[in-house]
């Protein structure tokens, strides 16, 4: 069975992601896509919504799409998100499976910073989600790395249980939870940028005003 993973703080979650998402593992054929909610994301400033009401709005975006499910994992963690510890928790957790981990271009370009970075692929895939004309430049490190481990077969990824990298060409969908918490507090419209059932959780608990 193979499992793709997109993580991200999702403050709030939206149909950028979703969208990108779901035409991603259309491409790669997965089984199951779980979205998984960062605890305090390492790169990042402390998002504006608690821990719980991001994976509560994860769970209803979860049902917008087929085989979807929102995972708690990192949020139980009493300490910041690594990657590298999630992969390898899942890998234990589901030793026979394949995991795909998704990452936007954005992310994705800042690699090397992330913890044991190399050791990434050693319980999992990634496919980068790649904007069409996108602007993202890849440290020479990276392109390094990337020139041993890519793969241009998205069905190259069901050969081997980790290893590849697949970039994806990603149709852009313009939306950022940035932009989403900038509008409600701006008086913006910006329901229609999430699931109907988060607008309305963003509604009744008075999100990112
Ligand atoms: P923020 O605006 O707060 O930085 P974000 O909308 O970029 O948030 P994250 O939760 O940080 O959302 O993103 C999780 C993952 O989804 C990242 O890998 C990011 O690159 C990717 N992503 C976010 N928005 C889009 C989008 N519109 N299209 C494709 N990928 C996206």
């Amino acid at each position: 069975m193979m499992r793709a993973i997109l993580g991200g703080t999702f403050d709030p979650i939206h149909w950028g992601h979703l969208n990108a998402v779901k035409h991603v593992c259309e491409l790669i054929a997965c089984d199951q896509l779980i979205l998984l909610p960062s605890a305090q994301p390492p790169h990042r400033s402390y998002p504006g919504a608690s821990a719980e009401q991001r994976l509560a709005m994860a769970k209803l975006a979860a049902q917008e799409l087929p085989n979807c499910i929102a995972d708690n994992w990192e949020l139980l963690q009493p300490r910041k998100s690594y990657t590298q510890l999630t992969l390898s928790q899942f890998h234990q957790r589901w030793p026979h499976d394949t995991l795909v981990f998704i990452v936007g271009e954005d992310a994705f370009a800042g690699l090397e910073s992330w913890y044991q970075w190399q050791h990434l692929l050693d319980h999992a895939h990634i496919v980068v989600m790649r904007r069409p004309h996108s602007h993202n430049i890849f440290s020479d490190t990276l392109q390094q790395w990337l020139a041993a481990v890519e793969t241009k077969h998205p069905e190259q990824l069901r050969d081997q249980p980790n290893g590849y990298v697949y970039l994806a060409e990603t149709p852009a969908f313009d939306i950022s939870a940035t932009a989403i918490r900038n509008a409600i507090q701006t008086e913006q419209a910006w329901a229609h940028l999430v699931p109907t059932t988060v607008a309305n959780y963003i509604q009744t608990h008075q999100l990112y005003r």
